[in-house]
């Protein structure tokens, strides 16, 4: 023996608070073990680069093995090893210290232990009741070592036999965690955490079938890629190359082709690499988050990303690796590491500048691609303002018709004919072109041109393009007689009497059917002989608050409120114009008696209503009867 010593660590044993504050994640003490191992293999290979080593370096994969009786879990590798006096700075006296200032530091807040301690090579006590370290150095002469813990703050280290250079770390699986002698689970592990890693990574034998049964071959079982496609200069790679890395990042889930992807490849002021994939995304938000994974020198971290990358991003997939992200940390320190916000701002504009290029250089494919890309531009538009800018420039408006207009374009089209007298530019849109369509056809009779708006998020988005883009203004085409949305002069008076008007709006309201949910208030316009003689409108800001609202929880009580519509009179129509005569002789009651056996003004009353989709049941069934009465 030489030497047998104390770990200096203040409390008598260390090791169950670790496990127990450490346990919902104690499986990635696989991957700092495996991560240790690279790490002396990658400094092997450096010294063997610039000449400081000679020697042959020979096979330099880490290898993991499980030893079911002896209930080990081996991690081996060839690299630069540790003589004696490393083993006795690196770890008693860093990697075991570090367990020392953590007791200090955070005895009294145990949630703050979790994600500000290091875990290093100590996280393997996490799952064993003993720990060894069988190295020995790449330096000549330097003995073999074994460096041995039980757990208690004791240690003891000895002299041993090693054929080859490296180190051999060897975990005796604690009873409680036996599934880590399990292949599976640890093949698993290996593939979660160490697929991307630079050295080959060994799990026992490839397998094979073989008369029915599954029997180990020759050839290793390699783990991992050890030159993933984000480490690849862009210029020498195919489309093909990506997809099929795409593929292999997601091999059950995923069965749509990306649209297109970003090779990120950054050197200052942070290292960088990575590779985004921008899905078909339809509709629902929810459905592929998650999905980005992100690496440390191309060691696994993480892949929730929320809160992590800017929200838009998480509809992203892909890869995002920079050694600038920690490892060994809780998502709580990540959000607010300084490093992790500079990657994410970057990344926003990259892929600002990727969207940009790609509107400039293939406008056509861009177009095409409009209708999966905008739920992803318009959502990065509303929740991020850097992007909201930058996004204005590749925004696409798509009319009625199906074409497509850059925000420049589709102002140009518009700003001579749609300027109301206050001079505003009137947007006239749909969100449903069937329902809105005698609407629709109202205004292009007028010359006008009129926007299919009905995405999920559109409703918001018009909202920020009001703020956004000067004197502009979306109004849905039925929100109001197409005469009114864009006013082009002062509205010819209407000459009623108040209590006219209240006879009026009375006799209208009794000629209504009954619909759910549903308020109506009357109005009275001059819309000329030729104009209709009553339409249903809907008011565009109270619709819009209604929309917004049923899309965010806090407003729910804005949902629940009936819908509210206007019904337009037009004074100028002849047999309305028989309706308001009659109201100066009348009282109101008897009015409201005369109109209810009014065949005509019932069927005036339907018409208005079916020309917005809003005559159903038993209502639209007495319509059509009454219409053949009527032939
Ligand atoms: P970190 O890797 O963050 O430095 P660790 O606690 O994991 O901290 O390891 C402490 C040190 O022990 C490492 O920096 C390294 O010098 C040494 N070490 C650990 N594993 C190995 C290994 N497999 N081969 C050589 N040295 C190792």
């Amino acid at each position: 023996m030489i030497q047998k010593g104390h770990i200096g660590v203040t409390t008598d044993n260390i090791f169950p608070i670790i496990k127990k504050f450490l346990y919902s994640d104690h499986e990635i003490f696989l991957r700092e073990i495996v991560s240790n191992a690279v790490d002396a293999t990658q400094k092997m290979k450096t010294l063997a680069d610039v000449g400081d080593f000679k020697g042959d370096l020979g096979d330099l994969s880490v290898r993991v093995a499980i030893d079911k009786e002896k209930k080990t879990l081996t991690i081996s590798d060839r690299g630069i090893g540790m003589s004696a006096e490393e083993v006795d700075k690196y770890i008693n006296q860093i990697a075991l210290s570090s367990a020392n200032d953590f007791l200090d530091k955070y005895k009294d807040s145990a949630n703050a232990i979790i994600g500000h301690f290091g875990l290093g090579f100590y996280s393997s006590f996490m799952v064993s009741k003993r720990v060894e370290i069988v190295t020995k150095s790449h330096r000549e002469g330097d003995d073999a070592v074994k460096w041995s813990c039980d757990g208690s703050p004791e240690f003891t280290m000895e002299r041993v036999e090693k054929a080859d250079r490296g180190t051999d770390i060897i975990l005796y699986i604690d009873e409680e965690f036996e599934q880590y002698l399990e292949e599976h689970t640890i093949e698993s592990l290996l593939k979660k955490y160490c697929k991307f890693l630079p050295v080959p990574i060994v799990f026992g034998k490839k397998k094979e079938w073989k008369e029915g049964k599954e029997v180990a071959t020759d050839d290793d079982n390699v783990i991992n890629h050890t030159e993933p496609l984000w480490r690849k200069q862009p210029a020498g790679l195919k489309e093909e190359d990506y997809l099929e890395f795409y593929r292999d990042l997601y091999p059950l889930s995923m069965t749509e082709e990306p649209l297109f992807w970003i090779h990120l490849n950054v050197d200052y002021p942070f290292h960088l690499t990575g590779i985004l994939y921008f899905p078909k995304i339809k509709s629902n938000l929810d459905l592929q988050r998650n999905k980005i994974q992100l690496y440390s020198n191309q060691v696994f971290v993480t892949d929730s990303v929320e809160g992590i990358v800017p929200e838009f991003l998480t509809l992203l997939h892909g890869v995002i690796d920079s050694p600038d992200i920690p490892l060994n940390v809780s998502r709580s320190y990540l959000q607010s590491d300084n490093n992790v916000k500079k990657i994410s701002n970057h990344i926003t504009k990259k892929v600002a500048d990727k969207l940009e290029e790609l509107f400039k250089n293939d406008r056509a494919r861009y177009e095409e691609k409009w209708e999966s890309l905008s739920l992803f531009v318009i959502y990065g538009m509303l929740s991020e303002e850097r992007f909201s800018d930058r996004g204005l420039k590749f925004s696409l408006l798509t009319n009625i018709e199906g074409k497509q207009f850059t925000l420049d374009e589709y102002k140009t089209l518009v700003e001579g004919s749609q300027k109301n007298k206050e001079k505003e530019i009137i947007y006239l849109y749909a969100d449903d072109k069937e329902k809105q369509y005698v609407a629709i056809e109202a205004a292009k009779e007028k010359g006008y041109d009129v926007l299919l708006m009905d995405g999920q998020l559109d409703v918001h988005w018009m909202g920020l393009l009001e703020q956004k883009l000067e004197t502009t203004r979306f109004v849905r085409v039925d929100s109001d007689t197409i005469e009114h949305i864009i006013e082009k002069e002062d509205a010819a008076t209407v000459a009623l009497t108040d209590k006219q008007k209240e006879a009026l709006t009375e006799a209208v309201k009794a000629l209504l059917p009954t619909i759910e949910k549903t308020e109506f208030s009357v109005d009275f316009k001059a819309l000329g002989e030729g104009g209709r003689p009553l339409q249903v409108t809907q008011n565009e800001f109270s619709r819009r608050m209604k929309e917004m609202a049923a899309m965010q929880q806090q407003m729910a009580f804005y949902g629940e409120m009936p819908d509210t519509y206007q019904l337009v009179v037009n004074v100028n129509d002849p047999r309305m114009k028989v309706l308001i005569e009659e109201s100066e002789k009348q009282e109101k009651e008897t009015l409201v008696e005369q109109v209810k056996n009014n065949q005509q003004l019932k069927q005036i009353v339907d018409l208005a209503l079916l020309s917005n989709g809003m005559l159903k049941g038993e209502a639209l069934s007495n319509f059509v009867k009454r219409g053949f009465e009527m032939i």
